[in-house]
């Protein structure tokens, strides 16, 4: 049997497992992102550190790794990214020097998506969006089959305008990411119930619990993913948009506004199906396995 380590590095912490070729996961372990100090060194160091660990319990095959940002999946190179404050990081050609495994690294969304199509949410679809909602918010568009990169640009849904009220990392007022990442959810919260460092997932137990509060700043993040839906449906007309990222841990509280907005705004347009991440929030991983398994053919020719 073979083994890869698939490691997803998202803006709040790295997920990473041995996972085999049945997609088993044989182990697992999340750590926090570095956000400080020499972000690049760290992150290839906390990169180095997991891969030693995994080869302790199998022989590694191969690398699969998944990055956020705008990425050049061809060269392996983070152009930017805001969230991870980086800038053109040529994150594969560093790992290749110091990994003895062959290596891959590719967009974090369109890897995640390569799961869910593959054998997830997506599965026998032709044309599908893949949304990631977390600390960022970015989508991936899969047309005839295929995956949209655009040298690393396409799917920056997050940056579209969604009439929100907040000002957005990349240096515009009311994008969606300002409006409905995990981040912007906590820091609205914070603002109207003048409690700091609520996290996600409590103010979704607060909503559940029929917090007034909890529930307003909800049902605003909501609306404005609905929207931003509308607007990729309009221009695509996808068969299915696929909800993943740390947001769909939410599950129906995300799914049924979404849902709801789209059935409420659509008019002539194909009404698309809406679903849940097939592997959640750990499609990512899933699809940096799939990237590290299709490494190993090439490599054995
Ligand atoms: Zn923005």
């Amino acid at each position: 049997m073979e083994y890869v380590v698939a490691i997803d590095v998202g803006g709040t912490d790295i997920k990473s497992a041995l996972i085999d070729r049945n997609l088993t996961t044989i182990s697992q372990k999340v750590i926090p992102t570095p956000l400080s100090g020499n972000t690049q060194e760290r992150i290839l160091d906390s990169l180095m550190e997991l891969v030693a660990e995994y080869s302790k319990i199998q022989k590694v095959s191969s690398v699969g790794v998944s990055f956020p940002g705008i990425f050049d999946d061809k060269n392996g190179v983070c152009i930017w990214s805001e969230n991870l404050i980086l800038e053109n990081f040529h994150i594969k050609d560093l790992l290749e020097n110091r990994v003895q495994a062959p290596i891959i690294v590719k967009h974090d969304v369109r890897t995640a998506a390569i799961a869910e199509l593959r054998n997830g949410a997506a599965k026998n679809t032709e044309n599908a969006i893949f949304m990631s909602l977390g600390t960022g918010i970015a989508a991936a568009i899969i047309m005839n089959g295929e995956i949209c990169a655009s040298n690393g640009y396409a799917g920056e849904i997050g940056h579209v305008n969604v009439n929100g009220k907040f000002a957005c990392v990349c240096g515009k007022f009311g994008c969606l990411e300002a409006a409905s990442s995990t981040l912007a959810i906590s820091k609205a919260y914070a603002s109207l119930s003048r409690t700091e460092g609520v996290s996600t997932e409590k103010i979704h137990s607060l909503v559940l619990q029929g917090d007034p509060i909890a529930m307003g700043v909800w049902r605003d993040a909501m609306s404005a993913i609905g929207r931003a839906c509308e607007i990729l449906v309009t221009l695509l007309a996808p068969e299915v948009i696929v909800l993943g990222g740390g947001l769909s841990n939410a599950k129906a509280t995300l799914l049924d506004p979404v849902s709801q907005y789209l059935a409420d705004s659509l008019s002539f347009q194909h009404r698309p199906r809406v679903e849940l991440a097939h592997f959640g929030s750990k499609a990512g991983v899933i699809g940096s396995a799939i990237i590290a398994f299709e490494l190993l053919p090439a490599i054995e020719q």
